[in-house]
């Protein structure tokens, strides 16, 4: 089983759509492990959005995406299931609200571009982070959560056994 990270950023708050977010993870059979809200200190921040943010989007926006993560209450969330990384992935759409697929999470609840974003040197806003690979899940994990906060329970996915012949 897999498990992944999940953060609903300040904007997710603001908008008041924490529910609405998590209820489409809930309705795919993906469990809840551990939740937590909680305002992010500039370690956690920096221990979530590392150098290899910079690396691949400058230095510029690993700033703003640190302040942006702290600047108001957020809600950490670790989702266990199958392959889960990516199924979340494919759930929350392109980085790029602008180009994010309707049906999706951010394509469904944002609309802005990074031009935009850039023209207003601000983070863009996109409402949750998902872990991108089962790697940086564990890592992402560690920032967040503490192993005692995460609550192992048997999803009903893993009882499912199939009768002769099926
Ligand atoms: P994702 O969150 O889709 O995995 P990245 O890890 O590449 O995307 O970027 C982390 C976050 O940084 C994005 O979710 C977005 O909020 C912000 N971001 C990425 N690129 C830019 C940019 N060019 N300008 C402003 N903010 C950006």
């Amino acid at each position: 089983m897999e498990k992944s990270l999940v953060l609903l950023k300040p904007d997710a708050l603001d908008r008041g759509i924490v529910g609405e977010i998590i209820h489409r993870f809930e309705r795919t059979g993906i469990k809840i492990v551990g939740l937590k809200m909680l305002v992010s200190n500039e370690d956690m921040a920096r221990g979530h959005y590392t150098e290899d943010l910079a690396e691949r989007r400058g230095e510029a926006v690993r700033d703003l995406m640190i302040k942006m993560i702290s600047s108001g209450p957020i809600i950490a969330i670790v989702f266990e299931g199958v392959e889960v990384v990516e199924v979340i992935r494919k759930m929350v759409g392109a980085t790029e609200p602008k180009s994010a697929a309707p049906g999706t999470i951010r394509g469904d609840f944002a609309h802005v571009s990074f031009k935009h974003a850039d023209e207003h040197k601000m983070g863009v806003y996109n409402l949750i982070h998902a872990s991108g690979s089962p790697e940086e899940a564990q890592a992402e994990i560690a920032v967040w959560f503490t192993p005692e906060e995460l609550v192992s329970h048997n999803p009903s996915y893993t009882n499912i056994t199939l009768k002769k012949g099926q």
